[in-house]
């Protein structure tokens, strides 16, 4: 099950469980199997979702809950945590330092996205300050040179590599020698991968480590195997000290969830997920915030990093003014709408937020989705100021809905439409009221 249909499955049965009138052990059970099937689908490991669902009943006895108890609320949070439990690797990674030389190997099978998560890792750091380099120590696979060669110069990234040199070592020892001179902070050594875990590569990956002492190995996984993940992170953890995990290919394969929990399962940390081809679809993975967003609940601490990020500094503190007061305008609509698409087709701060970009701005849809904005801007530009500072749905009787339709040369469905997305969104933006800027992973502001 791909990852947003997993968070899907599970938020539809939190919902379907707080829109029953009475709690009672039959509404949680049903409430439960479903998120149970929706994690087998994901190829979590029965034994995992099995102990999960022990747990969460353990946690919550209906009975014990005297009344006035939030029972809604207390379920939710066992099964956020129990999700979190699954996913948490119970030990952190070491994090690369800012102006200090580290040096990162990347190890995984051919065709994992290992060279391609090296470019992306590279540009997350680069964007953040950093000054990264690319070594490329992969001599077996042929055009990997070139591949990483065109990421790298598409990036403004320095790079090392070699067509003649077949000695991996070598150029790996080389290519950190040169990078370090050149007070690069973040060295990246891409070696070699195999079709299939073998004796080769796990001798090749032991030489090229031993020779540049890397202060962190990051395995690189394709989700697509699932719980198949245990094994193969495994077999990489015995041959070489691995430090982290990246999960490639979140974005379009069925098993996320399984090899997700897989990994946590052999005590690897998952740092990043990739989430496209693209460079920038590469998205750290932390593990509260992550369930928080396949919950629906939203991401609190990407949603703050997102407004610092991406809107105006001098706007920051009136939006997050805004957003605590919990009223929202088709003004406020209109200015978030222009952040939108000023940002670009990807990073959208709303997506963070539970409901707001799935539906608005599905993934892959991006240029439909900003033509549907700028139709409901062109809209709003017909409205008066009174109508655009209201918060009250009911002043948009049938005569100024005509008139919008007029004024702005649409149907009067498109209005109507935009109505209903705006009623949509203001629900969403409400449940923000009184917000106090949470801690990372918090969720008592939810
Ligand atoms: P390597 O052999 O491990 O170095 O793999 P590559 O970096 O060449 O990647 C193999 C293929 O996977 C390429 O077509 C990449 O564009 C693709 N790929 C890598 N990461 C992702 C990802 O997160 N999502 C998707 N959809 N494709 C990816």
């Amino acid at each position: 099950m791909v990852l947003a249909q997993l968070g899907g499955s599970i938020s539809r049965a939190l919902q379907q469980m707080s829109n029953a009138t009475i709690i009672d052990e039959k509404v949680l059970n049903e409430c439960l199997n479903e998120i149970t099937r929706a994690l087998l689908q994901s190829d979590v490991q029965f034994k995992l979702v099995r102990d999960m669902q022990t747990n969460i009943k353990k946690i919550v006895n209906l009975d014990d809950l005297a009344a006035g108890h939030n029972k809604r609320k207390i379920i939710q949070q066992a099964i956020f945590n129990e999700l979190c439990k699954m996913l948490d690797p119970g030990k952190p990674s070491f994090t690369p330092k800012k102006g200090k030389t580290s040096v990162v190997m990347f190890v995984g099978l051919q065709g994992s996205g290992k060279t391609t998560t090296c470019t992306k890792y590279a540009y997350y750091h680069q964007k953040k300050g950093w000054k990264p380099a690319l070594v490329c120590a992969d001599t077996f696979r042929a055009g990997a040179f070139d591949q990483l060669k065109q990421n790298a110069t598409k990036a403004k990234i320095p790079f090392y590599g070699s067509y003649m040199e077949s000695d991996p070592v070598k150029i790996a020892v080389e290519g950190v020698e040169r990078f370090k001179q050149e007070n690069c902070d973040l060295i990246i050594v891409d070696t070699s991968g195999r079709h299939k875990q073998e004796v080769a590569l796990f001798e090749e990956m032991r030489q090229v480590s031993e020779a540049t002492k890397p202060d962190l190995v990051i395995f690189v996984m394709d989700s697509s195997i699932g719980q198949a993940a245990f094994d193969q992170a495994q077999a990489f953890k015995q041959s070489v000290a691995v430090g982290a995990v990246i999960v490639t290919k979140m974005d379009g394969h069925a098993k996320g969830g399984g090899a997700l929990s897989a990994v946590a399962a052999t005590k690897s940390p998952v740092i990043f997920i990739g989430t496209g081809e693209h460079m920038d679809e590469f998205e750290v993975f932390d593990v509260k915030p992550f369930v928080s967003r396949l919950l629906g609940m939203g991401d609190w601490s990407g949603f703050m990093d997102k407004i610092h990020e991406v809107v105006p500094m001098d706007q920051q503190p009136e939006l997050l003014q805004k957003l605590s007061e919990g009223n929202f305008t088709l003004r406020i609509m209109y200015e978030q709408f222009q952040n939108i698409l000023k940002m670009g087709p990807i990073g959208q701060v709303f997506s963070m937020l539970p409901g707001f970009s799935a539906e608005l701005m599905p993934k892959g849809r991006e240029k439909e989705s900003q033509a549907k904005i700028k139709r409901y801007m062109t809209m709003m530009d017909s409205m008066t100021n009174e109508e655009l500072d209201s918060s009250n749905p009911k002043l948009m009787n049938e005569s100024r809905i005509m008139r919008i339709a007029r004024g702005s040369g649409r149907h009067v469905r498109e209005v109507m439409e935009m109505f209903e997305e705006y009623k949509r969104l203001a629900k969403i933006w409400s449940k923000m009221k009184g917000l106090k800027i949470p801690k990372k992973g918090d969720m008592s502001a939810l």
